[in-house]
């Protein structure tokens, strides 16, 4: 069944992300920024992250999750099969 499929991978494109108005990608540019320099990762073209991130990310955006992660995928800055961690819920 679709529920005992794994959650979908989550994906920021950090390129595509550079090219967002900074007054929209500001606080998700932080964000990515932050866990770059947690993990020591600096030389990705991308960034995988955590479920659970998205959730904070909607918090500080202020909106649902499902919403943000529509924005998310219409700036092009996160792969469209994250539509699949939220509706879910
Ligand atoms: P932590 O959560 O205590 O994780 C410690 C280490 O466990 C991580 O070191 C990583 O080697 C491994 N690890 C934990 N969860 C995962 C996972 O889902 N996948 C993989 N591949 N490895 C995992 P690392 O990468 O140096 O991160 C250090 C700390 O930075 C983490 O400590 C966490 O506090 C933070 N961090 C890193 N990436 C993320 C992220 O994507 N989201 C959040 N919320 N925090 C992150
Ligand atoms: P994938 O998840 O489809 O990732 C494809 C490529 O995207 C990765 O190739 C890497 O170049 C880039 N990428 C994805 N997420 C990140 C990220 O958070 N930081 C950076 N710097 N690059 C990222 P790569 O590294 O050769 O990995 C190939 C495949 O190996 C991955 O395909 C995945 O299936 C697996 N893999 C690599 N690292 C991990 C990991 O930490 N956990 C798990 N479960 N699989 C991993
Ligand atoms: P991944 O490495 O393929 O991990 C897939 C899922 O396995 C994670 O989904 C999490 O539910 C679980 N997992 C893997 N390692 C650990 C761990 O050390 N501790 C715990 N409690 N769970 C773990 P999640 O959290 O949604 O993360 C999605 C992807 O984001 C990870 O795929 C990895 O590519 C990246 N990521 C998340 N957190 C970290 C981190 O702390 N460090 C690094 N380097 N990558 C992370």
């Amino acid at each position: 069944s679709a529920a005992a499929e794994p959650p979908p991978r989550l994906v920021i494109d950090l390129e595509r992300l550079g090219s967002v108005p900074a007054e929209k990608a500001g606080p998700l540019a932080r964000y990515a920024a932050t866990i770059q320099s947690q993990r020591g990762d600096y030389n990705g073209r991308v960034l995988s992250i955590r479920q659970d991130d998205l959730r904070t990310l909607a918090v500080i955006y202020d909106q649902s999750p499902s919403v943000l992660t529509e924005q998310l995928i219409t700036w092009g800055v996160l792969n469209p099969e994250a539509r699949r961690a939220v509706v879910e819920d």
